[in-house]
């Protein structure tokens, strides 16, 4: 074993281990290509991703015999591979980690699986602050656009790529009998998603708010306008979406009867505004 991998994996040990009593292993923790959830990890994604898995743990899921047992990434690379590509037509990449476990009598079953390829499946855990829609470029994590991930458009297929990665949790190994396209899974809370993506979300807000108080506008007037500034004011993204909603689907019904008079001093309330 090369000396500088010992050296890699003895920064996480509690005393220096020797090579006789770790095993050393590769997973391909995730990549750039889109995903049986139709997703995809942007370019940005995997960058962050490779510099948070450092030091993380793994575990080995759904076997009882596994428990206690785990694997701890100490190095990670980005590699293209020029001669793949991904179903965007880009070079494929892929963020590969290697991951040591101290060998014990206990997972010794396990090494042999490892070694025999049994366990393909590893599963990653982080948030995504973004989740960009490929045919508009909306970001699902604040407002919802029209278009339907798995669906073609114009000939492409809409996925959702995740940008903005703001923590990586642990991995997993999923013991999967060997299939085809036996690779990555990735799995995260929406509600992680949700808490870090706090900072990216209050410039949203700002613009729901907005599109609020023209919608308020437009339906009932100034006055009405000025109370819904007010309700918006205290409201959490996910209340301003449902919020913008109904002002939508109530100017969408009552259109023909709203009468457009903006007094001077507002700007036109139509700017902007859009059905989604
Ligand atoms: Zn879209």
């Amino acid at each position: 074993m090369d000396k500088t991998i010992l050296d890699k994996i003895n920064r996480f040990t509690r005393r220096k281990l020797s090579e006789d009593e770790v095993y050393v292993f590769s997973v391909i923790l995730c990549d750039n290509d889109i995903d049986r959830d139709c997703e995809r990890f942007s370019d940005g994604a995997l960058e962050a991703l490779r510099q948070r898995f450092i030091g993380k743990t793994g575990i080995f899921d759904h076997d009882p015999s596994t428990v206690n047992q785990n694997a701890r990434i100490f190095h990670t690379e980005l590699i293209t591979d020029e001669e793949r590509k991904n179903a965007c037509g880009e070079p494929y990449k892929y963020l590969k980690a290697m991951a040591y476990m101290v060998r014990t009598d206990e997972n010794k079953n396990l090494i042999a699986e490892i070694d025999g390829g049994i366990k393909k499946e590893v599963s990653i855990s982080c948030s995504a602050a973004k989740r960009i829609c490929s045919v508009c470029g909306n970001d699902k994590n604040v407002t919802s656009c029209a278009h339907v991930k798995g669906r073609s458009y114009g000939g492409r297929l809409c996925h959702t790529v995740l940008d903005d990665i703001t923590d990586a949790y642990e991995w997993s190994f999923v013991a999967v009998p060997a299939q085809v396209n036996a690779g990555v899974t990735k799995k995260y809370s929406e509600e992680d998603t949700v808490k870090a993506a706090v900072s990216c979300i209050s410039e949203a807000d700002d613009e729901l708010r907005r599109d609020i108080r023209r919608l308020a506008y437009f339906a009932g007037g100034r006055a009405a306008a000025d109370i819904a500034s007010l309700s918006a004011a205290g409201l959490t993204t996910k209340q301003l979406i449902a919020l913008r909603r109904s002002f939508e689907e109530q100017c969408g019904r009552g259109r023909a009867e709203v009468q457009l008079a903006p007094d001077a001093e507002e700007t036109d309330p139509t700017e902007g505004f859009s059905m989604r």
